[in-house]
């Protein structure tokens, strides 16, 4: 019966996950996925969240189905926490909101429905490089794909020529794909001049924007700060679908905690965009999981543990910010003939270090560190204790 099943490969990056938990080697260090990890190498559960399942608990809610679009508190918090407190897209109502899982299922369910509803040519542009799964999701929805320059590989930075020149090629009215901050895996963010520019550029092409945005706050540290692109394009009044996620900025990722949004140009429009979302999660899921969003609902109704929880989170950013430091201050000390300084200067969970599958390959075989075959390790999981060894087997790998 399924001797036609064809076999279909491991997910790179939780593939190298189950290759590292095999590894018997007491050396062996993960930088393969992204998630936050302590200096002693730890996953991390905020003091914030906890303190607001300890409130949850007192209240002793029940389990009870949640909407199909899930709680309607928590997708207005979260559009408002992109978008600004008294945004006008939110007072206007033209924001159709639903609770996700996570942002990996916003992303799935704005392909769908981008792929039903979507009128004219379907084809997204996505930057080159990019998130690995943005390329699963699309393609999984049968949506066409293409690519505009993003990163300059040889000078290891932002390829501002060669992304406004590509995106004043496409056609007018396409579909675009932006991270707004925290760029994964380069770590290369365009400045708030150059996203204006571009959001000029997308109003001028009536260009239709897919925003992810996985790692607000996650960037610079300022949750305001980075979300300026998504500002800026709706102070533009650019048309756009937002995915938002709560993994990495509250550390839920097991929760499966995102929302996902699609701007409508009138309340009408709201209406039938909810509809339709609702009429999809209804048949893929029928609603989505409570706890994560009481969590973040907890925390941002709170403004005392609002406080906190930005302090948590900033406390991520700058151990993440001083270990890049240390990493590269490390690899020189080695002697590295190599500069390195764009470890510093990338931004967010991930370095896009430069090394090639050969280099990455000897990583792994030889010094027993997973990371992504393209070069990207998460900083997240280097730490005081063992950046050295990790510098060391960098350095030893690129002489
Ligand atoms: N988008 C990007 C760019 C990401 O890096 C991630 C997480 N690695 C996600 C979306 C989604 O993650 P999650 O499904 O955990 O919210």
């Amino acid at each position: 019966r399924w001797a036609d099943v064809p076999f279909n490969p491991p997910d790179s990056i939780f593939g190298l996950l189950e290759a590292f938990h095999k590894d018997p080697s007491p050396n062996k260090i993960n930088l393969g996925i992204g998630a936050y990890r302590t200096d002693s190498s730890q996953p991390y559960v905020l003091p914030s969240v906890r303190k607001a399942e300890e409130k949850l608990r007192k209240k002793n809610l029940n389990k009870e189905y949640s909407f199909i679009a899930g709680s309607t508190e928590f997708c207005q918090l979260s559009f408002d926490f992109a978008l600004g407190e008294d945004n006008v897209i939110s007072k206007e109502g033209l924001n159709a909101t639903v609770q996700t899982i996570s942002g990996t299922g916003a992303l799935s369910l704005m392909a769908l429905f981008l792929k039903r509803f979507y009128p004219g040519e379907k084809t997204i542009y996505l930057p080159k490089h990019t998130w690995n799964n943005h390329i699963t999701v699309f393609s999984f929805f049968n949506l066409p794909l293409d690519y505009y320059r993003y990163y300059d590989e040889p000078a290891r930075k932002l390829d501002y020529q060669g992304l406004i020149e590509d995106l004043s090629n496409i056609p007018d009215a396409s579909m675009v794909l932006f991270h707004p901050c925290a760029h994964n895996p380069t770590g290369m963010d365009p400045d708030q001049d150059q996203w204006v520019a571009l959001s000029r550029l997308a109003k001028e092409k009536d260009l239709f924007v897919l925003f992810d945005m996985a790692y607000q706050g996650f960037a610079t540290g300022d949750a305001d700060v980075d979300a300026f692109a998504v500002r800026q394009f709706a102070s533009e009044g650019v048309p756009f679908a937002l995915s938002q996620s709560w993994s990495k900025n509250m550390g839920l990722y097991g929760e499966r905690t995102g929302a996902l949004t699609i701007l409508g140009d009138s309340k009408d429009d709201v209406r039938r965009i909810l509809s339709q979302l609702k009429g999809k999660i209804r048949a893929i899921y029928s609603n989505p999981p409570i706890h994560g969003a009481r969590i973040v609902t907890e925390i941002l109704t709170d403004p005392e543990l609002k406080q906190q929880w930005l302090g948590e989170m900033k406390g991520m950013i700058d151990r993440m910010i001083s270990v890049r430091k240390v990493l590269r201050e490390s690899l020189l000390k080695y002697g590295s003939v190599h500069d390195w300084g764009h470890i510093v200067k990338q931004k967010g969970m991930f370095c896009f270090t430069g090394m090639d599958a050969k280099q990455v390959e000897r990583m792994t075989r030889e010094f027993k560190i997973y990371m992504g075959k393209d070069g990207r390790i998460s900083i997240a999981g280097v730490t005081t204790k063992n950046v050295d060894y990790i510098a060391r087997a960098m350095h030893e790998v690129t002489k």
